[in-house]
């Protein structure tokens, strides 16, 4: 069984990956995938904004490297992409970042939830130990909505991130995760199925099946990705991921090129 394109890729740029945009293709095309997209974290307009991501002056160099991967892998498709974090109120920066280059597709991630908190950073853990993990989730959930109604993205992030460390909320989340979906049905943002979360404390794949399940009924389309922080974590999982799509119902996945959606079976 063929396996779908790895959307969700990093490469050292971003300062916590290891390895050039032209492994992970090298990687890509040793497992056989159809596409591998490169998805850095975004650069912010101020570098002093965190320390997981690429400069700003760096951006050029980025897309270098995914050239670079396309030149030295004629028969792999080599996405150009970013992994961009939703802020509410600096959407401006989206757009200006979006224009810059010939994307393929934008992923929006929520990472922070509030000011200065990434909430996936395991040297912030403490943060979550202070508030109630429902309160976490609601605060994370709204950005994703507003991520999903902004209609700035093509695919929307490891859509449970919040269960990263296994802060689990004791409250029923069935509405916040409704709210969600409707938002990206309406704007046609597809989610991914990401494998990382396997690799974390969770021990499970972003989103969770019943995530996911409601996803399929509310006919939100998905992509898959790894979210490789090193070439050989490309692919990682994916048998795994494919099982779970199809066993929501899923038979199809997106492929992007310069943001228009194309559906391919799985
Ligand atoms: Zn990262
Ligand atoms: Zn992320």
């Amino acid at each position: 069984m063929p396996l779908p394109a790895d959307y969700h890729t990093h490469n050292a740029l971003c300062r916590h990956a290891t390895g050039q945009p032209t492994e992970y293709a090298a990687r890509a095309a040793q497992l056989g995938l159809p596409e591998i997209g490169m998805s850095d974290h975004n650069p912010m307009p101020r570098d002093d904004f965190d320390d997981w991501r690429m400069r700003l002056d760096q951006l050029d160099e980025y897309v270098a490297g995914v050239e670079q991967a396309r030149r030295e892998h004629p028969t792999l498709a080599v996405k150009l992409a970013l992994e961009v974090d939703y802020l509410p109120g600096g959407e401006d920066w989206i757009r200006d970042l979006a224009a810059r280059h010939p994307w393929d597709y934008l992923i929006g991630s929520v990472h922070y939830v509030a000011e200065g908190w990434d909430l996936d950073n395991p040297n912030k853990v403490a943060e979550w130990k202070r508030r109630e993990p429902f309160e976490v989730w609601t605060a994370y959930f709204e950005r994703l909505t507003q991520a999903a109604g902004s209609g700035l993205f093509d695919i929307i992030g490891h859509a449970d991130l919040a269960k990263k460390f296994c802060f689990y909320p004791n409250r029923d989340c069935t509405a916040l995760y409704r709210g969600f979906l409707e938002a990206a049905k309406r704007r046609g943002a597809a989610i991914e199925l990401n494998t990382a979360g396997l690799r974390k404390d969770c021990k499970e794949i972003y989103p969770s099946r019943y995530l996911l399940q409601m996803a399929s009924q509310a006919g939100v389309l998905i992509t898959f990705g790894s979210d490789a922080h090193a070439p050989e974590e490309v692919g990682l999982n994916f048998a795994e991921a494919v099982e779970l799509a199809r066993s929501t119902g899923y038979t199809h996945c997106c492929r992007f090129s310069r943001r228009r959606a194309e559906y391919v079976r799985f």
